[in-house]
């Protein structure tokens, strides 16, 4: 290994040790994340709101959803084209294709026009795309709506969160004395006292202030456009409905075949995780009405422009040159991977990136910033357990992908030295414990 290797190994054992510091941000997040972990997997064989397990939900759905997914890999272009047609031409929508990351920033910022305000929910995508850096670059304020958001930038983003629940490592004294710190109010320790102060403060701002809302998309359907969004909370409901511009900014994997696969996939997304989509939005162009004289006229109540940014970047390129993480242009994003991780469950937000938790985090990184990146981030963390594999609604071996990113390092002289020394073992004792 060279010292690039061994520089970016120090600040992998760094992390780690920063972890193993008593009452650091790092361990408290660490600690949670773990019982989050296997309270997630051992929910997945536990009846939880539903009389089937969310395994045997999988199961039931398994060679649909792989072969849904299948098709729409293998067919590409063909699909893409299809969803930006209809949704051009049928659906009133403004659609872009953007070739690059850089290409989508550039789109985005001309759309949100002299807006210096942003409403936003579901924002891993928008993330991964760079959405988020330029929008902090040009000083456009951020408005983040689900709660778990909200709490996570109150804490002023200081960790990487986990993706279902971001907040949820937060106790409800530490929000309490955040809120009293920030803006000054005094409330009951309860968490019901919160959420009543942010319905009580938020929801008229929602209603009335919205001229742009940024989204991403569960899935989106090529038969018909149509964008499907699912949640809890009301907020993507109201941004989505309240706004004067709702744009939508995903990659263009999020497209399906049609529009049951498009549901079956945000339905397996939350049965998967044992949440509940209490509301799911299929929206399939801007507001209208045809109710004066026959005539359609575009912006009732809800929004009137719908802007989607449909991003390519690495994804044909991926396809087209048969790249290592070909396989991962099938992910729906379902975090199943993450909770059952063993890298995951012992190292917590050690094993992350800009992106996120885990290894889809590490291989989005890998794919943006390169293998230093993914390097510094924990890629050696992986275990090569496979149990993301063997979990993944879709079959998709993140572990055989890591160990391919790991042997590039590897050849570039970017493994950490006790590798080494684990090799050198091996070869002379025929045992790395030895
Ligand atoms: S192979 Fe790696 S990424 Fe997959 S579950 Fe095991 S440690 Fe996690
Ligand atoms: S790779 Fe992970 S996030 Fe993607 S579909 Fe499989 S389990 Fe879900």
């Amino acid at each position: 290994m060279n010292d690039k290797g061994k520089e970016l190994y120090e600040v992998v054992n760094n992390k780690i040790c920063l972890l193993n510091e008593k009452d650091t941000l790092e361990n408290k997040f660490g600690r949670f994340w773990k019982i989050a972990c296997n309270l997630k997997s051992r929910q997945h064989d536990l009846r939880y709101n539903y009389a089937d397990s969310s395994r045997e939900f999988v199961e039931k759905y398994k060679d649909r959803l792989v072969n849904l997914r299948d098709e729409f890999v293998n067919n590409m272009e063909y699909y893409v084209e299809k969803c930006i047609k209809v949704m051009r031409e049928t659906n009133n929508m403004r659609v872009y294709y953007a070739k690059t990351n850089e290409e989508a920033q550039e789109i985005f910022l001309k759309e949100l026009g002299d807006n210096k305000v942003i409403y936003k929910s579901k924002s891993v995508e928008a993330k991964d795309i760079g959405i988020i850096d330029v929008l902090k670059k040009n000083k456009i304020k951020i408005k983040e709506t689900d709660l778990g958001d909200v709490l996570v930038q109150l804490f002023d983003y200081i960790l990487p969160s986990f993706q279902v629940g971001p907040g949820a490592h937060f106790t409800v004294d530490e929000i309490v004395a955040k809120i009293k710190e920030v803006h000054g109010v005094e409330l009951e320790q309860k968490a019901s006292a919160i959420v009543d102060y942010y319905r009580k403060t938020y929801r008229r701002e929602l209603l009335n202030d919205v001229k742009v809302s940024l989204t991403s998309a569960n899935a989106i359907s090529a038969e018909d456009g149509t964008i499907v969004l699912g949640e809890n909370e009301g907020n993507i409901s109201l941004l989505t409905r309240a706004t004067e511009k709702h744009i939508v900014v995903c990659g263009i994997t999020k497209i399906v075949p049609t529009i049951l696969d498009a549901v079956l996939v945000a339905k397996l997304q939350t049965r998967i995780n044992n949440v509940s989509f209490n509301y799911i939005s299929l929206i399939s162009g801007p507001s209208n009405t045809s109710d004066i004289q026959g005539q359609s006229v575009i912006g009732m109540y809800g929004a009137k422009e719908v802007v989607v940014i449909l991003v390519d970047d690495w994804r044909m390129k991926a396809l087209k040159e048969n790249l290592l993480y070909k396989e991962f242009l099938k992910c729906i994003g379902c975090r199943t991977c993450n909770y059952v991780c063993t890298a995951s469950r012992a190292f917590g937000n050690i094993y992350a990136s800009k992106y996120g938790l885990g290894a889809t985090a590490i291989i989005r990184d890998y794919i943006h910033n390169g293998i230093e990146a993914a390097v510094k981030d924990g890629l050696f963390l992986c275990t090569g357990c496979e149990n993301c594999y063997h979990w993944c609604p879709i079959s998709i071996n993140l572990g055989e992908i890591m160990k391919s990113i790991k042997k590039e390092a590897t050849s570039m002289g970017l493994c950490p030295p006790p590798l080494k020394e684990y090799q050198q073992k091996i070869l002379k004792e025929k045992n790395p414990f030895k």
